[in-house]
């Protein structure tokens, strides 16, 4: 007799898990993919593990996937000889949702205005595991850990608990068995149990995966399923959109289509291939602190690593793909990755692919290029601040808000184009909202003289402003700072007589003024800049602006 427990779901996977039984995703064949791609990852885990630990005593002969259906009980099992979970792994990794940006994810859906955007949300955060519970009114996963001797057997019908308990014989690696739900079995569509129907969706899904699928066939003998043939291997006249789409969402953990593929290889003596995709959407955890970087590491068709850091800056972290180099020792660690020579050069050529591979996406697909700039542009332009070398490419390749049109962002070289005659520079504002700088007193001799201002409203905008000095030759200068020149050569000679005489009307009263605001204001000067409001306050070329100095207070500086 084995002692059973029952343990509840962390509250975030139980809400996750509520959605699941509901069932609101439409596209209900993905749990599979789900199950199949847990399951290459954890083949992958254990050939690497016994690279690393030659005494971990685990088997990896045969290291491959099945897949069993039983109509008659109407059950489907998903069995892989991978590496396993101990008790504890099981605890923590499926009775918890461990993914960053999961509060986060479960606000919006709480704030998700129908069925279409709760959908979204959905495949944009990608469930994994949980996604069985659409399809299963209750799910078996026993499971032993590569190199230990207990098994552990966990089942749950997703409503808020899970039982947990000891067993004796359990092979190694994971075996998932799926209690299908009754609603579905007339339904042809979505009859789980009927082999051909998973065989169809495993070649449409996981064709790729690089690990036997197998199923049982006609006769005695188990067939594979699947191709396996690594796609950044193969020539890309010889792979569809559908299967780069389809690997994209196994590595990438999302449910939806990437906006871009990008392929790059190289022959030669440091020979390697890469595949990377950007997003069509910014993922949860893009500006939180724990965020990931998302490229894997192989090295000859063997998976190393996920989250190579090495291999792209932080500014690029949104980028997913594969590298796979072809002359590195199986053993390289995250250090030695780091000091690599050959790991900074193809680095150098993935940063360099990907901007200008959003460069040409900007001519080429206007509408792909505005979508991946509203996704990603914050993120991009922190690399204004920290890649020197790209610092122009990474400027070609920006758009920001400007007072030319109101709906529609501006690359600088569109700026630069309608720059006015005798106009030097580029003119910006920063502040927290796209009104606050529109109403703002430094705008009016802006405006009456119809010079374009850029509208930075981004935390980062203030800071790469003060560190890029010019785009194009032409300097970026704020029209809120120090003092700015609006006048032409005639224009001034005729102003400073007028001006002059100005002061000479005034002084009185700037000394009084000056005087009574001693505390708060350096100076007090006529200003030429204002053509409506009374008067403006004006920082130093070198002080903070305001929103800087809100965000240097917030950081306790
Ligand atoms: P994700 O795959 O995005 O991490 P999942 O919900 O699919 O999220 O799985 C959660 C975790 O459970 C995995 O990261 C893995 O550690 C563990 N896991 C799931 N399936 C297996 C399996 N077949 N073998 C070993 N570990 C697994
Ligand atoms: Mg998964």
């Amino acid at each position: 007799t084995t002692p059973i427990e029952t343990l509840e779901f962390q509250s975030e996977a139980r809400q996750l898990l509520q959605l699941m039984i509901h069932s609101i995703y439409s596209n209900k064949d993905t749990f599979l993919r789900e199950l199949v791609s847990n399951a290459s990852d954890a083949l992958d885990k254990l050939r690497l593990e016994s690279y690393r630990d030659k005494d971990l005593g685990a088997d990896t002969s045969d290291l491959h996937i099945t897949i069993e259906t039983d109509p008659a009980e109407r059950t489907l099992t998903v069995r892989d000889n991978g590496i396993g979970m101990t008790r504890d792994e099981v605890v923590a990794l499926i009775g918890t949702i461990a993914k960053s940006g999961t509060a986060d994810f479960l606000t919006k859906l709480k704030e998700a205005k129908d069925a279409a955007a709760s959908q979204d949300l959905i495949g944009q955060f990608g469930v994994g595991f949980y996604a069985s519970f659409m399809v299963a009114d209750k799910v078996t996963l026993v499971t032993r850990k590569a190199g230990t001797s207990e098994g552990v057997r966990w089942e749950s019908t997703g409503e808020g608990t899970y039982t947990i308990q000891p067993v004796e014989d359990a092979p190694q690696g994971t075996a998932v068995t799926l209690h299908l739900k009754p609603e579905d079995t007339d339904d042809h569509l979505y009859d789980y149990t009927s082999a051909a129907k998973i065989r169809e969706i495993v070649k449409r899904y996981s064709d790729f995966i690089t690990w036997p699928i197998r199923m049982q066939g006609e006769g005695d003998e188990a067939e594979t399923v699947n191709s396996m043939k690594a796609l950044w291997a193969r020539s890309s006249s010889e792979v569809s959109e559908d299967e780069y789409h389809e690997f994209y969402k196994h590595i990438s953990h999302d449910w939806q289509d990437p906006l871009e593929t990008i392929r790059l290889q190289a022959e030669g003596t440091f020979e390697y291939q890469a595949l990377l995709f950007l997003p069509s959407r910014a993922p949860m955890d893009l500006f939180l602190r724990e965020r990931k970087r998302g490229v894997q590491l192989y090295v000859k068709r063997v998976f190393i690593m996920d989250d190579c850091e090495s291999l792209v800056p932080e500014y690029l972290r949104f980028v997913k793909g594969v590298v796979d180099a072809q002359d590195l020792s199986l053993n390289v660690s995250r250090e030695i990755l780091q000091q690599d020579r050959q790991i900074q050069l193809i680095r150098r050529r993935l940063v360099k692919k990907v901007l200008s591979t959003v460069k040409t996406m900007m001519t080429a697909d206007a509408e792909k290029y505005a979508t991946f700039w509203r996704e990603f542009g914050r993120a991009v332009k922190e690399g204004l601040l920290d890649d020197f070398e790209n610092r122009e490419a990474i400027l070609e390749i920006a758009s920001f808000a400007s007072t030319h049109d109101a709906e529609k962002p501006t690359s600088l070289r569109d700026y630069v184009s309608r720059m006015k005659e005798g106009q030097e520079h580029i003119y910006y504002m920063t502040g927290e909202s796209r009104s606050a700088i529109e109403n703002s007193p430094h705008m009016e001799a802006f405006r009456a003289k119809g010079y374009e201002v850029l509208v930075l409203t981004d935390p980062i905008d203030e800071m790469w402003v003060d560190a890029v000095p010019a785009f194009d030759g032409k300097q970026f200068q704020s029209i809120a700072k120090g003092q700015v020149d609006l006048e032409s050569e005639e224009d001034k000679k005729a102003t400073e007589v007028a001006r002059e005489q100005q002061k000479k009307d005034f002084e009185s009263l700037l000394t009084w003024m000056a005087k009574a605001l001693d505390e708060d204001v350096k100076e007090v000067r006529l200003s030429s800049r204002l053509t409506t409001s009374p008067a403006c306050i004006v920082g130093d070329t070198h002080d903070l602006t305001p929103t800087l100095e809100k965000m240097y207070r917030a950081m306790g500086q």
